[in-house]
């Protein structure tokens, strides 16, 4: 019974060239790499490899345990004060992933009796955590406030969760997070705007630079797998909020502590960025000009967004990037929220100048014959 189902769901995907398969790649395979999510660079980067080094040789490989047991480290206080400051809010508090942080933050916050307004694209990781939180659904289109607030209208004195992400992943454009934040004020309820793609590539995050930051009805989660180079995830915000979830949220409690490496990498890193806001700059300025040189609108933050016309086209430019020493990376239905297939490129700041220059002409060259 069990060998047809899964031999039919893999014909299924096979007959609509939906199958995936795991690429591994070496540390070093000598291609450029636009297809990751190391926006500044700072996995490799010299300080952080040493602090996660280190943090491993002084705490060992995990943190041994969930964090109410004994999985809390004097280390992950020390990442949590310095995420807090940087994006200018009362307190943060590190998950083992950022999409345990998402499953956290609404699992923790909404129940059966609360009512979730969820932007159309949103991450899988809130998707999930709806699902988790059992809570009544609204999915609004991308970016309408319009529609976030007649769903706010239509049920009064519900305890209302509204998510956005403050930088797209798939899309790679902005929330409106003024209007957003105005809108759920007016009604009571709370935004929490998922920074994955923010934090770093705009600073201190969108939030932050939209004058939000440290607002009890605007919470923030981020993850430190990104900008940061590490493993992990945040949530920022008031310390009530932090509290309920070390005392509520099931993927928190029932997890391990974030490992010490990456807890230390994710300090380095933050650090690094604080001080080096120049490498978020020279990564937007790439993919500004590639979107414009490929008529694509410009993305809000370092993910490029190139639309193609079917899900083989789009496998087979990445194929053929591949063979030019260019890694993309390529969505395809389900994992894009609007089944408009799309090669995402990300301009990493560890490319250089010479790799993105090359890298920028092979795609508008197979972009081209492509589409
Ligand atoms: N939110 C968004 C918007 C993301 O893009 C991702 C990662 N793809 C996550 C959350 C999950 O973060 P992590 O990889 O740290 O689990």
């Amino acid at each position: 019974m069990w060998d047809d189902w899964i031999a039919d769901a893999a014909a299924t995907r096979e007959g609509a060239g939906l199958t995936r398969t795991l690429k591994p790649r070496g540390p070093d395979d000598g291609v450029i790499d636009l297809a990751g999510n190391d926006y500044l660079g700072l996995s490799g980067h010299p300080d952080v490899r040493r602090a996660a080094a280190e943090a491993a040789m002084l705490w060992g490989g995990g943190a041994g345990a969930s964090r109410l047991v004994t999985g809390t480290l004097t280390l992950h206080g020390d990442l949590e004060e310095e995420l807090a400051d940087w994006l200018g809010q009362p307190g943060a508090l590190t998950f083992s992933t950022g999409y345990h942080a998402n499953l956290s933050i609404v699992s923790a916050l909404a129940d059966r009796t609360a009512h979730v307004v969820s932007d159309a694209h949103i991450h899988a990781s809130l998707i999930d955590a709806v699902r988790l939180s059992r809570a009544q659904l609204t999915v609004v289109p991308h970016n309408d406030v319009a529609a976030v607030r007649a769903a706010l209208a239509a049920q009064p004195g519900v305890r209302t969760l509204v998510l956005a992400e403050s930088v797209y992943s798939v899309l790679g454009d902005e929330a409106p997070l003024t209007e957003l934040a105005e809108v759920c004020a007016e009604h009571g309820a709370l935004l929490v705007v998922d920074e994955a793609h923010g934090v770093g590539v705009h600073g201190p995050g969108l939030v932050h630079r939209r004058g939000l930051a440290g607002r009890p009805d605007v919470l923030v989660t981020a993850t430190l797998s990104k900008s940061l180079g590490s493993q992990g995830g945040a949530v920022l915000g008031p310390r009530s909020v932090l509290d309920h979830l070390v005392n509520t949220a099931r993927p928190f409690i029932f997890d391990t502590g974030l490992a010490p490496a990456a807890t230390a990498a994710a300090l380095a890193a933050a650090q690094i960025a604080r001080s080096h806001p120049h490498l978020a700059d020279i990564i937007r300025f790439r993919v500004i000009g590639l979107a414009r040189t490929l008529g694509v609108p410009a993305p809000a933050g370092a993910v490029l967004s190139v639309p193609m016309p079917s899900p083989e086209g789009a496998v087979a430019a990445q194929a053929a990037l591949l063979t030019e020493g260019v890694r993309v990376g390529c969505f395809r239905p389900p994992s894009v929220p609007d089944g408009v297939s799309r090669l995402r490129v990300t301009a990493g700041a560890s490319v250089t100048d010479e790799e993105w220059d090359r890298a920028a002409k092979v795609i508008e060259t197979i972009v081209g014959e492509v589409r």
